[in-house]
């Protein structure tokens, strides 16, 4: 299991790396593989097959190549399907080959400061061989640290969107450089209420620039916002349905509300296959309450949610991926953009309101091929919330008997 490091307390500083020189048969390996045919740089093929990529997951297959073209890309894809190699990768790779100046050439908006902050670390990760600086900055920190990195010239700008008017508001930030621009998941950005900065700082950019919008799903609100700043986009959709599907086993176990911390403690407590479980309520308050009750009871919890202030989240993450903490109990926001490699255990222990939350939640487990289990449980108050999740990942969920929690692990095959 490969656990990354916890995300840095501020920011993602700029590093310019170190290149190590390849052999000739290294070399040759590198273009053979399948990304090399999709036509990145080697480079950049290099810190994919170092980072264990075998193959292009379908959206990269669909992105890269029109996305290095500089094609406006309108993708309906989520979190797990490899969207973010998607995205970076090209980006990346048209940067290497354009001029080279001390401004910002992209720009990519991400809707919570932990996908702004994983971004950042997958930048770091595919850009290794190569000298592009990045920088992230986003709300809830001292902007003292960011105007610092600001200054030092990045290439590229990961940003969540009320910090990055804040800037721009100060003339701390210069886009007037942009080439690319990427807006990622655009819902849960305009469900988080950031439509007016969203478009604030699209008014902003130059026009003349390529724009790429990744999206869970795509409602009305997305397809207005994409229909303004796409020009002839390619379109790929990457459906739920078949991503829930993979890797994923998923189950439901009735319960009725009173019973249901007790069925969840004792489910932690009896089975030790679960290394360790992000734990979903639909409240902050809820979680909190929950950390601490499972605490109580001999099981490592930590909360997070918007509600804690950014070191709090750092240090609950960095002791979840260090495996210190056995169980984070998350709300859907905190969560959207936590990657934890290797990550078995989902568990919802309150239906999302959303059926895309759901999809979501136990997107966090089984990543990229992984193999994962979801256990949801679904108390009287909550079977229209099962009904809707069902309807929208067009597959019926199987029942676990509620004497036998422990034993979820019948696959779940298409319908
Ligand atoms: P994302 O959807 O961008 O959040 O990526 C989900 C996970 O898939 C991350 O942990 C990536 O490291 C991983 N990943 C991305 N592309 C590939 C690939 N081609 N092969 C294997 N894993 C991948």
């Amino acid at each position: 299991v490969r656990v990354p490091a916890p995300a840095p307390a501020r920011i993602i500083e700029p590093r310019v790396p170190v290149v190590q020189p390849l052999t000739e048969s290294q070399r040759e390996a590198l273009r053979a593989s399948p990304f090399a045919a999709l036509g990145l740089d080697e480079r950049i093929v290099r810190a994919f097959v170092e980072e264990g990529y075998e193959e292009p997951t379908p959206i990269q297959r669909a992105v890269i190549e029109p996305a290095l073209d500089e094609r406006d890309v309108l993708a309906c894809a989520q979190t797990g399907t490899g969207k973010t190699a998607g995205f970076v990768a090209p980006i990346l790779q048209n940067l290497i080959s354009e001029e080279r100046g001390r401004e910002i050439r992209a720009l990519i908006l991400a809707p919570t400061r932990e996908l702004a902050a994983q971004i950042g670390e997958r930048i770091q990760v595919y850009g290794a061989h190569l000298r592009i600086r990045h920088v992230v900055i986003y709300g809830g920190v001292g902007q003292h640290q960011q105007e610092i990195a600001l200054r030092s010239g990045p290439e590229i700008l990961v940003a969540t969107p009320g910090r990055l008017l804040d800037l721009m508001n100060q003339r701390l930030v210069d886009l007037s450089g942009l080439r690319h621009f990427v807006l990622d998941e655009a819902d849960r950005m305009l469900d988080m209420g950031f439509i007016h900065d969203v478009r604030r700082v699209i008014a902003a950019l130059p026009r003349d620039r390529q724009t790429m919008l990744f999206s869970a799903t795509i409602p009305p609100s997305v397809a207005t916002l994409a229909q303004g700043m796409l020009f002839d986009p390619v379109r790929v959709s990457i459906t739920p349905a078949v991503t829930t599907a993979v890797g994923v086993t998923q189950s439901v176990l009735f319960v009725s509300r009173d019973r249901k911390r007790a069925a969840l403690e004792e489910l932690l407590l009896r089975d030790r296959s679960i290394a360790q479980a992000i734990v979903f309520t639909r409240t902050k308050h809820g979680a909190n309450r929950l950390a601490e009750q499972l605490s109580r009871a001999g099981i490592g919890a930590l909360a997070i949610h918007g509600n804690k202030s950014q070191g709090a989240r750092v240090r609950a993450l960095g002791s979840f991926r260090d495996g210190s903490t056995r169980v984070l109990v998350a709300t859907d926001l905190a969560a959207r953009g936590i990657d934890v490699d290797g990550l078995s255990h989902v568990i919802n222990y309150e239906l999302p309101n959303v059926p895309e939350s759901y999809v979501h939640r136990i997107g966090r487990t089984g990543r990229a091929g992984a193999d994962g289990i979801a256990i949801s449980f679904c108390d009287e108050g909550e079977r229209d919330l099962l009904a809707d999740i069902e309807r929208f990942i067009r597959r019926r969920i199987p029942r676990l008997e509620p004497s036998a929690p422990a034993r979820a692990t019948s696959p779940v095959g298409p319908r």
